[in-house]
C-alpha cells in the first residue's frame, strides 16, 4: 500500500482525490483540512442545506478568524470591501492592492460557497503547450465530476429568447462550441429544487472507503522534504495545538492560491516563480431590462414558481479576437447589482451582466510571505501585490464599451453606467504555482503539476493556471489535478 496526502479539501483536492483512488486500489489517502466541517455531508454547498438559517450557520463557520461573526450585506454597496458570506478577506486594510482577494476554511473550500459557473476555456486560455484533446477529456471528466449541466435553468423565463437576441449578434464567425450559450453549472435538479455542487458530490462514491480520509481542523504545517522527494507533512490539530509527523509516498498541496505558496514557502521551498505571476481578471458590471415586446413563450409556467428563486445564467464566451472578455448574463436575482430600487420585476426581464477581462501576466503581482509576522492560522504572513498596467487599463475602457454594447442589445441599460469591481473580487486567483514548460525560473511546476525538481511533490488549484484568462478557472484546475493523479499513480507502487 502506498500513502498519498493531500492538503485542502477544496474542488481540486477533492478531484485529485477521487482520480487516485479510482485508478489505484493500492493508495490510501489522508485529506487534511484546517477548517471546520461547517455542514454534513461533509462539503456540501451551503446553498444546498435545508434553509436558509442552516446556510447562514453554515457560512460563518467557514470565515477563518472571523468564523461566527454575522455578514454585514449594509456594507456591500458602500465602496467599503467586504468578503463574501463564508469567506474573509487575506489582506484587512484599507491600502491593500488587491482588497477583494478572499479565502475560505472549512472542509470543501470555496467550493461550498461558489456560483457553479463552469465553462470550458477558449483559446488562449488553456496554456499553447498542453495538449488540447486531452485537456478536453480531463475537463470532461470534471465536468462529470461536477454533475455539469446546461439545461438545469432551461425552463427559466426568457432565458432562451435573451440568447437569441445575444447569439444575432455575437456568434458571427464564431464555431457552434463557442456560441451564446446557458453557461454549464454544476448543478442538479431534482425533487423540485436544485442541489449545487459542493465536494460531498465529488467525492460521494468514496464516503464508504477505508482507502479515503478527510481530517477536518488540522493544518499542515510543513512538508517534510530533502530537496528531491517529499516524505511526508507535519500536522498540527487546530484544537488542541498538538503537533505530529504523517508519512506520504507523494503529496498533493492544494490549499488554494495564497496558501499554497505560502505552506511551500514555510516546508523552505522557494523556486523564483513561487508565488510571483499572481493573476486574476477584473470585473465590469452593468444592467439592463429587455423590452416589454420579449415575452416569455416556453409554455412552461406550470415548472417555474418552485425555480424562480434560482435564475437562468447564460454565457457569451471569451474569443481572443472578435469579444476578448467572458460575459456572465444573470437574469434577476443572480444579479450582483443592488436591485431595490426598481420596479416589481416581471421575472427574467431584469438582467445583470458581468465581463470578465482577462489582465496581463507579469512577474511584479504576486503574493509575498513574511519572515517574521504570522497570520490568524500561525503561517508565514502574505503580502499581496498587485497593479492595472496601461494595457490593464485599455482592456477595461475597452470592457466598458462592450458591457455598454451588449447591454444595448438586450434592452434598455439601468442603473449609473459600469460598475468596476475591485481587485480580487473575482476570487479566480491563478499563476502564484505556475506551471511551464521547462525548469528556467518563470514556473514552479511541470504539465503534470509535480513541482520542478521533486519527484513526488505536486501542487493544485488555480495558481497552477499560468495563462491570463477571462472564464471561471475551477473546472480547468480540476482537469490539471485529474492529469496530476495520473502522474501520481504512475509513481507510487501497485
Ligand atoms: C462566492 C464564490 C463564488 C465562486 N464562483 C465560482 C464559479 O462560478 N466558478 C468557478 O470556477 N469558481 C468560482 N469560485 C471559485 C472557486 O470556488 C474556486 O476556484 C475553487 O474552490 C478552488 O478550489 P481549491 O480546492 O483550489 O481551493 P479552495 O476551494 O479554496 O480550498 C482550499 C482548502 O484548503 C484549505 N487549506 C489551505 N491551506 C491549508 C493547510 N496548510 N492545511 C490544511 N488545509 C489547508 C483551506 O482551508 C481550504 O478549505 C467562487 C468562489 C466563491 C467564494
Amino acid at each position: 500500500m502506498s500513502h498519498v496526502v493531500v492538503v485542502g479539501s477544496g474542488p481540486i483536492g477533492s478531484a485529485f482525490a477521487k482520480k487516485l483512488h479510482d485508478l489505484n486500489p493500492s493508495v490510501t489517502i489522508t485529506m487534511f483540512e484546517v477548517g471546520p466541517a461547517a455542514t454534513k455531508p461533509l462539503g456540501r454547498h451551503v446553498r444546498t442545506l435545508d434553509s436558509d438559517a442552516e446556510m447562514v450557520e453554515a457560512q460563518q463557520k467557514c470565515q477563518g478568524p472571523h468564523a461566527g461573526r454575522a455578514h454585514d450585506a449594509s456594507k456591500m454597496h458602500t465602496g467599503v470591501v467586504t468578503a463574501r458570506p463564508g469567506t474573509f478577506l487575506v489582506e484587512e486594510k484599507p491600502d491593500s492592492e488587491m482588497p477583494a482577494t478572499a479565502m475560505s476554511a472549512n472542509v470543501g473550500g470555496m467550493g461550498a460557497h461558489w456560483t457553479c459557473a463552469c465553462p470550458r476555456f477558449g483559446a488562449g486560455e488553456v496554456p499553447e503547450f498542453i495538449d488540447r484533446a486531452e485537456y478536453d477529456s480531463d475537463l470532461s471528466e470534471a465536468w462529470a465530476m461536477l454533475k455539469v449541466t446546461q439545461t438545469a435553468f432551461e425552463n427559466f423565463p426568457m432565458g432562451k429568447q435573451l440568447r437569441e437576441i445575444l447569439g444575432a449578434k455575437y456568434n458571427v464567425g464564431r464555431t457552434p462550441d463557442r456560441f451564446v450559450q446557458p453557461m454549464p453549472l454544476a448543478v442538479e435538479v431534482r425533487d423540485d429544487r436544485a442541489w449545487w455542487t459542493g465536494t460531498d458530490v465529488i467525492v460521494s462514491s468514496m464516503a464508504n472507503s477505508s482507502r479515503f480520509e478527510i481530517v477536518s481542523e488540522t493544518l499542515v504545517t510543513e512538508v517534510i522534504h530533502d530537496g528531491s522527494k517529499a516524505t511526508g507533512v507535519v500536522v498540527k490539530d487546530v484544537k488542541t495545538g498538538e503537533t505530529r509527523e504523517v508519512q506520504a509516498d507523494a503529496v498533493f498541496v492544494a490549499g488554494d492560491s495564497i496558501r499554497t505558496p505560502q505552506l511551500l514557502f514555510k516546508s523552505g521551498i522557494r523556486p523564483r516563480a513561487l508565488g510571483h505571476y499572481l493573476n486574476d481578471h477584473g470585473q465590469v458590471l452593468g444592467l439592463a431590462e429587455l423590452p416589454d415586446s420579449v415575452t416569455d413563450t416556453s409554455g412552461n409556467s406550470a415548472k417555474r414558481g418552485s425555480l424562480s428563486s434560482y435564475s437562468g445564467v447564460s454565457w457569451i464566451p471569451y474569443d481572443r479576437e472578435s469579444f476578448p472578455v467572458h460575459a456572465q448574463i444573470m437574469q434577476m436575482d443572480a444579479s450582483p447589482i443592488p436591485l431595490q430600487d426598481l420596479k416589481e420585476p416581471r421575472p427574467g426581464a431584469y438582467v445583470g451582466v458581468g465581463l470578465f477581462v482577462p489582465k496581463q501576466v507579469t512577474f511584479e503581482d504576486s503574493v509575498e510571505f513574511s519572515e517574521t509576522e504570522t497570520d490568524f492560522f500561525g503561517m508565514p504572513k502574505p503580502a499581496l501585490h498587485y497593479k492595472w498596467n496601461d494595457e490593464d487599463n485599455r482592456r477595461f475602457a475597452e470592457a466598458k464599451v462592450l458591457l455598454a454594447e451588449v447591454l444595448d442589445t438586450i434592452g434598455t441599460p439601468l442603473g449609473n453606467g459600469p460598475i468596476t469591481m475591485p481587485p480580487g473580487s473575482s476570487l479566480h486567483y491563478l499563476g502564484t504555482v505556475r506551471m511551464g514548460q521547462s525548469n528556467d525560473g518563470t514556473s514552479v511546476c511541470d504539465q503534470d503539476s509535480k513541482i520542478w525538481g521533486f519527484e513526488n511533490l505536486y501542487v493544485g488549484g488555480n495558481g497552477v493556471i499560468p495563462t491570463e484568462t477571462a472564464g471561471n478557472p475551477t473546472p480547468t484546475s480540476m482537469a490539471f489535478a485529474i492529469k496530476a493523479a495520473r502522474a501520481v499513480n504512475k509513481g507510487v507502487s501497485k
